[in-house]
């Protein structure tokens, strides 16, 4: 008697993994895709057959939500996209300020719950801006204007001057860089139209000494007050009409194209990738963006070389190695890919995903322990990483441990209920001699896709073994339908 199994394996694929980037909704999508393989056993001492008469790959694509990631910066951030208040009124605002020197963007926005107003702050090399919606809101509606912007250009000052913001600065050095941004924003303030009074009075509601102490990392009022007239003083006299078109410096270009990047403007964000390039040759982040945006153009050669930029400026750059490892895993180069995503690990050993995906090169090269630990350190990193209980249960299915697959399959299933992990559930269930539980989870993969050709099959072969021969046969014919063929021969065999 020949029982046949089907089962899928997940392919997850970051095509683009803006990961430094992550703190923006950029371009990302995961494509999975699913291997069939379909196993020959015998059911009386299921030893497999190694006959595997076909190989079907299918393609599903699923969009991921990049920004949880945003916790890393931000605790608690917005997921509504029904809020009111949206990015493009901040950036309104933003251009306000900017709009008075006539900058560009060096940053980008992003709006952070429980923020109390706003705050400068840097990730992995990129400079943020994190703002409450709230607090910018009452800008927009005219409530504590010249505070709230007072604060917000406050924050602006802190990434023109091009602060550090890093908390291992001296407190000497972080007194002057506060002072520098009040210069800022009382240069802001005079040039939208406060009076000198206006601009000075935000630092009364502010936390500061009356005098220079040690602890605190912020100057005497005194010293604001005092740096607030500076930068009102500057205003005065300046033209306001100056506008500035042409960026002069790598990082204004940087923003610029990151910018263009997150809008899908790719082209331009590529030439402005570029010219960041051309003014500072050592500038690692502008390859590695470049080549996150050709990969995205599917421009895979050109995107390698960009990473290989990347990474010979900077031989620790984890994130252009996975990027590359993916780019030669999706162009079938697996030693090429295997060997980076290690790298990649090595350098970070914290990124899911980089052991997820080695996971299923060592599944494919049937070094299947060596999957099993990788997809435990995703799990571990990640306890709710649906996608790798799932394969680590395909795996432990391959090594007959059945149990443990359908431990793993409950787990995946109760984080993502889909029909492959109910379908390979299933599975295991029938690989145990539960077929009546093999029955349900078939049913349910049907119920969420009634053209699942591989769960009617299967539903078959278990209802076979409970010996509803007409109804096997309807599932296998339903199978054919739906462009099965191997249950051509098991229709000829058992369904006169
Ligand atoms: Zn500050």
């Amino acid at each position: 008697m020949i029982n046949v199994i089907l089962f899928s394996f997940y392919r997850y694929k970051l095509i683009v993994h803006f990961r430094f980037l992550f703190l923006i909704c950029l371009i990302s999508s995961n494509a999975f895709s699913q291997d069939i393989l379909v196993e020959w056993q015998n059911k009386s001492n299921k030893d497999i057959n190694n006959n595997n008469p076909t190989l079907e790959i299918k393609k599903i694509f699923k969009s991921e939500n990049i920004e949880r990631k945003l916790e890393e910066v931000c605790e608690s951030y917005y997921v509504d996209e029904n809020e009111s208040f949206s990015e493009e009124q901040a950036n309104k605002i933003l251009d306000i300020i900017l709009s008075t020197i006539g900058a560009s963007k060096r940053f980008v926005l992003k709006a952070c719950k429980n923020t109390s107003n706003a705050f400068a702050t840097t990730k992995n090399g990129i400079r943020y801006i994190i703002y409450d919606k709230e607090f910018m809101e009452e800008i927009d509606s005219n409530i504590n204007y010249w505070f709230n912007m007072w604060v917000l250009a406050h924050e602006v000052g802190h990434h023109i001057n091009g602060h550090v913001l890093a908390p291992d600065l001296s407190i000497e050095d972080r007194r002057w860089e506060e002072l520098e941004a009040d210069k800022f924003a009382g240069f802001v303030l005079a040039k939208l139209g406060a009076t000198l009074s206006q601009a000075s009075s935000p630092l009364d509601k502010l936390n500061h000494p009356e005098e220079d102490n040690l602890k605190s990392r912020y100057p005497s009022k005194l010293k604001r007050l005092d740096a607030v007239k500076q930068g009102f003083n500057n205003a005065i006299g300046i033209p306001t009409f100056y506008k500035k078109t042409l960026f002069n410096s790598a990082e204004e270009y940087f923003y610029s194209a990151y910018e263009k990047g997150i809008y899908k403007d790719y082209y331009a964000a590529i030439s402005d990738y570029t010219k960041a390039i051309e003014l500072n040759p050592n500038y690692a982040m502008a390859f590695y963006n470049r080549g996150v945006i050709k990969n995205e153009l599917k421009d895979y050669e050109r995107s390698i070389q960009d990473y290989n930029s990347a990474i010979e400026l900077n031989p620790n750059y984890s994130m252009a190695y996975y990027n590359r490892g993916l780019i030669k895993d999706n162009l079938g180069d697996q030693s090429g890919a295997l060997a980076d995503y290690t790298k990649a690990i090595e350098i970070y050993p914290e990124d899911p995903i980089a052991f997820y995906n080695r996971g299923i090169i060592y599944k494919n090269k049937e070094q299947y322990y060596k999957a099993i630990t990788d997809y435990t350190d995703a799990i571990q990193l990640n306890p709710n990483y649906a996608e790798a209980y799932h394969n680590r249960g395909v795996i432990k299915n391959i090594l007959k441990n059945y149990k443990g697959a359908i431990e793993d399959y409950n787990k995946s299933i109760n984080l993502n209920p889909n029909r492959i992990a109910l379908n390979n559930r299933g599975i295991s269930k029938n690989n145990i001699e539960d077929y009546y539980g093999a029955i349900l989870d078939y049913n349910k993969a049907i119920e969420i896709d009634s053209d699942y050709a591989d769960a009617y099959a299967n539903r078959g072969i278990s209802k076979y073994y409970i010996e509803n021969k007409k109804g096997a046969c309807d599932d296998w014919n339903k199978a054919i339908e739906l462009g099965f063929n191997n249950a051509k021969q098991w229709v000829e065999d058992q369904c006169n």
